[in-house]
């Protein structure tokens, strides 16, 4: 079938709006309208030349939401009609990782085969992530589909895909934050609140909020922080907050991607179990400086990818807090627009204008 995607050509700064042959979903694949799309910073990261190595062209895109439309004859999981939210870490469910609590990792990630259904002329090309939601129809494995209630907007809960489950999940999945814990978030963009509110949600006593853009405050307490703390103002930022949480926090949320950041935000926890989780993405080139005394000293350091949520079995359930009224996706949202204005979509994003555009087909 023909659709229209968003393609990138190269790093030029912008993508283009085209007509492309789609191919018919295989054995395990499924064909998918899409309805709804974010633009993420990884997406962008395509057109500025930060990535080396890229295959290009691509279709970007790797947060979204639709409706099935076809299915091939081994696919299970879905039907045709289904709603779902297509993912950028499969769930194979039978893999090492997935039969582990411990990571959302899948085998199959690392692994993903070459899979080319996007084609123009003679040159078929992948989608990012495997997906490519930044095109009216794509066609994936099944293993990266999750199936989600029919009653959810999909304008809204596209979102989860990646930067709610990213934020969401560094504090239920990852660091396993327990009720009368003290957190301090750096970074209160739309990955931040959502740490703030998952947090929140799991009865945290004290959440403290850093970030040196005063606007930030209002969004930030809405969310669930109870103390605002702009660094600019403080001179030991990591003895201010051990005294704000009582001699340390007991977790920590890095969700700038900075060197500097990460250094303080294990600094401010308590020795002895004090958890920071790193979920801000540092430049590839630059390494993580610590005092190794912090770290001897019994605290730890978590990576976390796409908040360790293991994504046909449990982000499901993140539309359900969405849809019981128990966290606020709709304030990460800031635009709306087509798939026809996805450059300034991008330029939105590049200029800190927009925490998540959302692309409506
Ligand atoms: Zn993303
Ligand atoms: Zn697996």
């Amino acid at each position: 079938m023909r659709t229209r995607a968003a393609v990138a050509y190269g790093p030029e700064g912008r993508v283009v709006v085209e007509t492309v042959e789609l191919a018919p979903p295989g054995p395990r694949d499924v064909l998918i309208e899409m309805k709804a799309a974010g633009i993420c910073h990884s997406d962008l990261s395509f057109l500025t030349g930060e990535r080396t190595g890229v295959d290009y062209p691509l279709v970007l895109g790797h947060e979204g939401a639709g409706v099935v439309l076809a299915c091939g004859a081994e696919v299970t999981g879905v039907a045709p009609g289904d709603h779902v939210i297509p993912v950028g870490v499969p769930e194979c469910g039978g893999c090492p990782a997935c039969l582990s609590t411990r990571t959302n990792l899948c085998d199959e990630y690392f692994a993903p085969g070459d899979q080319r259904p996007f084609r123009l002329g003679d040159r078929a090309f992948k989608g990012f992530c495997e997906l490519g939601t930044f095109a009216e129809h794509i066609v994936v494995r099944e293993t990266r589909v999750a199936k989600i209630r029919p009653d959810a907007p999909l304008d809204v809960v596209c979102c989860l895909g990646c930067a709610g489950a990213t934020g969401l999940g560094a504090a239920l999945y990852t660091a396993r934050v327990e009720a009368g814990s003290s957190v301090v978030v750096f970074g209160l963009g739309g990955i931040g609140l959502n740490v703030v509110e998952g947090a929140r949600l799991a009865g945290a006593r004290l959440i403290v909020g850093v970030d040196s853009n005063p606007s930030k405050r209002e969004a930030a307490q809405r969310a669930g922080v109870h103390q605002f703390v702009d660094p600019r103002a403080i001179a030991d930022l990591p003895g201010h907050l051990r005294e704000l949480t009582g001699g340390g926090a007991d977790y920590s949320f890095e969700c700038v991607g900075s060197q500097r950041v990460l250094r303080d935000a294990v600094e401010c926890t308590r020795p002895g179990w004090g958890t920071t989780v790193t979920i801000g993405v540092l430049p590839g080139d630059q390494e993580i400086a610590l005092r190794p005394r912090a770290l001897l000293e019994g605290r730890r350091l978590m990576g976390s990818y796409l908040g360790n949520v293991k994504t046909r079995s449990q982000l499901p359930g993140l539309v359900d807090l969405y849809m019981e009224g128990r966290i606020s996706l709709d304030s990460l949202i800031s635009h709306r627009i087509g798939l026809d204005d996805i450059n300034r979509g991008f330029e939105l994003l590049a200029s800190g204008t927009a925490t998540r555009t959302v692309i409506g087909f």
